[in-house]
């Protein structure tokens, strides 16, 4: 077992991005980790909390109305030397893995365009721009999480009015086989950048797509500990749900 490792994962602005529980991604990274001996602690990165990127293994931002989205720009200091935003730039180039659900996937993107017509320039660190239209895309979703080894199939459900585009050469996390994904149009489902796995899928996403869960992991144990190896658990119960939610969609 991955016995008194210890990693640290850094939730940003769970208060205002936290739709349809996404905050039991954070949950479940902890408990996969304790589940191995590995004592995983989660610091809150709400608007006004801040702590040393260097010592943050794993980020996860999750959904949020545009308005929430709008709001956390000043504490994110977008362009600013030093701020949230160009500190979690620089994480995301050292590789430092990052979960982003929906809203959260798309501050990190170039920018969006509201319903209203509204231009807010988001963070920037991945090559996709997201602009909303008119009806929302609302559903459960399965999709090939074609960028994870084995691709396999992620069930999760979906709520938003942006449709995400990837810029020239950018690697989707995955093909649509049921639901809207990205934009409804081109088949693609979230981005792979680096080690940044986003993702319009809520649920919570992790508790139902163990493989997902455990690549977060180990990208964050191996980056903290090169050469650590995760221990398989037995996920029978988490495939069964996985499962039964595959048969009933698709
Ligand atoms: N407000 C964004 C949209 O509507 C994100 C929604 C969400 O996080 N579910 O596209």
């Amino acid at each position: 077992m991955a016995d008194n490792m210890q990693l640290t994962i850094g939730h940003l602005y769970p208060d205002l991005l936290n739709l349809y529980g996404d905050r039991g991604n954070t949950i479940t990274l902890q408990k996969r980790c304790a589940w191995r001996g590995i004592t995983a602690r989660v610091v809150s990165l709400g608007a006004g909390e801040d702590a040393d990127f260097d010592d943050i293994d794993l980020f996860f931002m999750g959904g949020g109305q545009d308005f929430d989205q709008y709001t956390l720009m000043e504490d994110l200091g977008i362009g600013r030397a030093g701020s949230k935003a160009s500190r979690l730039t620089a994480a995301i180039e050292a590789d430092v893995p990052v979960l982003a659900i929906c809203g959260g996937y798309q501050i990190l993107g170039e920018y969006y365009v509201g319903h209203d017509g509204q231009r807010a320039d988001f963070i920037g660190a991945i090559p996709v721009y997201t602009e909303a239209g008119e009806d929302r895309m609302i559903g459960n979703m399965v999709y090939e999480a074609t960028a994870l080894e084995g691709s396999p199939t992620v069930v999760g459900f979906e709520n938003h009015a942006g449709r995400t585009r990837l810029r020239e050469g950018a690697v989707p996390l995955g093909r649509v086989v049921k639901g809207f994904g990205n934009n409804g149009e081109d088949g693609t489902e979230g981005i792979r950048y680096r080690n940044v796995l986003a993702t319009y899928s809520h649920g919570p996403l992790l508790p139902k797509n163990p493989a997902v869960a455990d690549e977060l992991i180990r990208l964050a144990l191996q980056r903290r500990y090169p050469g650590a190896e995760l221990p398989a658990l037995d996920d029978a119960l988490e495939w069964r749900a996985h499962d039964a939610m595959l048969k009933r969609l698709v």
